[in-house]
């Protein structure tokens, strides 16, 4: 192989296997790909005493790389029809939103058959997001579902005194039951909220599951992690490390499961309900779907964390208050 500076890049047998391996077992997500090409070109340059030039070719090289990988990954996931991700995400109108939209829709162009399920609380699609799904390069659906009123979050209500998210998970799952009931129709369903945090293999753990996985999750129940405890000898899920709530039936949150398409669409009856106690939503989903023994761990096990229930601080606005009792604000005709 010679690029098209001419420079021959893998005259090294190792790295060359190395490359080809990635090339074949493609059943890697794109952005373990980019890592071993990343790892590759550090290899390479210490082989070529680092001279400028050959770091300058390497990066080149590097880029057309990255370019080729994302056309050879979508034309293979295509070819070996991977079941689609969806993910479900509701969202609502807050300062942080585009920055939280912005941040996640980057992280799933990076995984391959995937679909966006993006569900406003809102009356009726914003601009705002709108266009950031138009410009997002991915597979989406855009619907709305605007939390009733009596559910709606008073100011200054602390953020746990009522469910959220609940209307808009419901609306997605209707819309997957109408238009992804095809025998044919193969995927998996994923709730993804719009402020965690999810590394690349997430999705690929997720993928091959039969009717419901599980993993442990990061930063979330008032502990460092929060994880199904697997049996050494059956490899099943034989209890939880929570500590709070510990007695709910699945004492796991929103980002620790996800659900095989078919098997979802072969249980037309079950949904969240604004109606069950603080907590109890993943317990009220899955318990109308699988019991404990049908649970499929994943993450090597539930030993390794690839989501993260992380939180982002709202941020101070005080002096945008200020301006807005003056009749000014800062963002007038510019979107943040
Ligand atoms: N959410 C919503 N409407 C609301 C509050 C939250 O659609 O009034 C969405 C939010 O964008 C997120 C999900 O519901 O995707 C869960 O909300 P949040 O992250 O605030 O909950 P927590 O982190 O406490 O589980
Ligand atoms: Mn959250």
């Amino acid at each position: 192989m010679v690029n098209h500076l001419g420079a021959p890049p893998f005259t090294d047998m190792t790295i060359r296997r190395k490359f080809i391996s990635v090339c074949i077992l493609n059943y890697v997500e794109y952005g373990s790909v980019v890592q071993t090409l990343i790892d590759i070109q550090s290899e390479l340059k210490s082989q070529y005493h680092q001279t400028e030039d050959v770091t300058n070719q390497l990066k080149i090289l590097l880029n057309n790389f990255r370019n080729n990988f994302e056309i050879i990954e979508n034309i293979t996931s295509c070819c070996l029809n991977w079941p689609i991700i969806y993910a479900i995400t509701p969202t609502y109108k807050r300062p942080v939103q585009k920055a939280e939209l912005t941040r996640l829709s980057y992280a799933f162009r990076l995984v391959p058959n995937f679909h966006w399920i993006i569900v406003e609380d809102s009356e009726k699609p914003t601009k705002l997001v709108t266009n950031l799904l138009r410009t997002s390069m991915l597979n989406y659906t855009h619907l709305i579902a605007p939390t009733p009123a009596s559910w709606k979050r008073k100011l200054r209500e602390p953020k746990w005194k009522k469910p959220r998210g609940v209307s808009q998970r419901n609306t997605a799952l209707k819309w997957l039951r109408l238009n992804r009931n095809k025998p044919t129709d193969r995927g998996v369903v994923y709730f993804a909220d719009d402020d965690n945090t999810y590394s690349l293999q997430l999705f690929t753990e997720m993928r091959s599951i039969r009717k419901v996985g599980v993993w442990p999750v990061g930063l979330v129940g008032g502990l460092m992690v929060e994880r199904p405890i697997i049996s050494a000898s059956s490899g099943k899920v034989i209890g939880w490390n929570s500590h709070w709530r510990p007695e709910r039936k699945f004492p796991i949150d929103m980002a620790g499961f996800a659900i095989n398409l078919q098997f979802l669409i072969s249980k037309p009856q079950a949904e969240f309900s604004f109606n069950v106690e603080r907590g109890f939503q993943e317990t009220t989903l899955l318990s109308q779907l699988v019991g404990l023994e049908e649970l499929e761990p994943r993450a090597d096990n539930c030993t390794k964390v690839y989501v993260w229930h992380t939180r982002t601080e709202e941020p101070n606005l005080n002096d945008e208050k200020a301006l807005k009792k003056l009749g000014q604000r800062s963002d007038e005709n510019i979107e943040v």
